[in-house]
């Protein structure tokens, strides 16, 4: 627990996956005088008070965000523009605003307009995930030894960017500063092309006519299961990153499509080498994944493979 909190008060709007896992944090780490939390959904809400996620849940995002020191919106991407526009009126001057939306040159652009200049806006992107979403989804351990990505404004207040960047890494994150264009561009590549691959090969297999779904469900330890858990993710969530990060998703799907046409090509041709060479290169990646922490080194994700059966009693 941290010997004293980090802001008198922290407000969180949008009380999901993210949110809620923010606030576990927050309220275990000690690092809010109170902390205040709101949800659009009137459900959300009451289930963070059965959770006991906040100190106090407010009923707005308004009032939630009154007197606030720290304000994190952990909203769909799609609605930052409306919840700047609701809280801007009530935040203190002072006051940092930060979201959570896995794109930023959008919410940069939706949010900024709406908000005061007495406040430091400082996005960020805590790249940190589970394929589950709401009030329950959440847990204090999220973050840790995962990245947070702040992109600041030019110009922004280098004392607040400090201060924010010291509040994830003390939820256990490591950060990274950079431009909002800069993020979309290598968040296409990393986490919006492989989940759109995952939707594509997903959706694709459902749709097959030789093979039936029954077929696809029990065979799919050969691969297939682990894109199953991205495709497993929010709709709405990931409805947004492709519709406000398309220009980067785009230009990344360009690369991955000239790619594809040459695996596809030294497959007819029976051009082994190259596929060979291809998939060394890849397997390299992997591994200076795990060198870096960011991935568990166990086979098969550390998946438990139950114990033989017994051998048959000799007659
Ligand atoms: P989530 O579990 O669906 O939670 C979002 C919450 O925000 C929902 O409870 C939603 O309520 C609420 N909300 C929607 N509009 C609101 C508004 N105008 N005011 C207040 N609350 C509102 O989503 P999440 O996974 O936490 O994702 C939140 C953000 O984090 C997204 O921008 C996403 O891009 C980003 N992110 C997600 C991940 C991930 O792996 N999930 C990782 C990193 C970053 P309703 O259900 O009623 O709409």
């Amino acid at each position: 627990m941290a010997t004293t909190p980090q802001f008198p008060r922290v407000a969180l709007i949008g009380l999901g996956l993210i949110g809620s896992s923010i606030a576990h944090a927050v309220r275990q780490l000690g690092l809010a005088g109170e902390l205040v939390a709101t949800d659009a959904s009137t459900d959300v809400r009451a289930r963070a008070t059965e959770l006991k996620l906040a100190d106090r849940i407010a009923t707005s995002n308004a009032e939630a965000v009154k007197d606030a020191d720290l304000v994190i919106a952990s909203v769909p991407v799609g609605v930052c523009a409306a919840v700047a526009q609701d809280i801007a009126p009530h935040l203190k001057p002072g006051a940092i605003v930060s979201d959570v939306g896995s794109v930023k040159g959008s919410v940069l652009r939706a949010m900024a307009p709406y908000l005061p200049d007495t406040v430091h806006f400082i996005p960020a992107h805590p790249v940190a995930g589970t394929e589950n979403s709401g009030p329950d989804a959440g847990f204090a351990e999220l973050f840790i030894n995962r990245w947070c990505i702040l992109t600041p404004p030019e110009g922004g207040d280098a004392a607040a960017v400090d201060k924010l960047a010291e509040f994830w890494r003390t939820l256990g994150a490591n950060v990274e500063v950079m431009t909002a264009d800069h993020h979309d561009l290598v968040l296409a590549v990393t986490s919006h092309l492989p989940h759109l691959i995952a939707y594509t090969i997903v959706g694709t297999a459902d749709e097959l006519e030789d093979v039936t779904r029954s077929e696809v469900l029990k065979f799919s330890a050969g691969g297939f299961r682990d894109f199953t858990r991205i495709a497993a993710s929010d709709p709405t969530m990931w409805r947004d990153v492709f519709l406000t990060n398309k220009d980067a998703v785009l230009e990344m799907l360009g690369a991955f499509q000239e790619d594809l046409s040459k695996l596809t090509r030294a497959i007819r041709r029976g051009d082994g080498e190259a596929l060979f060479e291809h998939f060394t290169r890849t397997r390299a990646i992997r591994r200076g994944i795990v060198n870096l922490g960011q991935e568990t080194a166990s086979p098969d994700f550390g998946r438990p493979h139950g114990p033989l059966p017994k051998a048959p009693e000799k007659p």
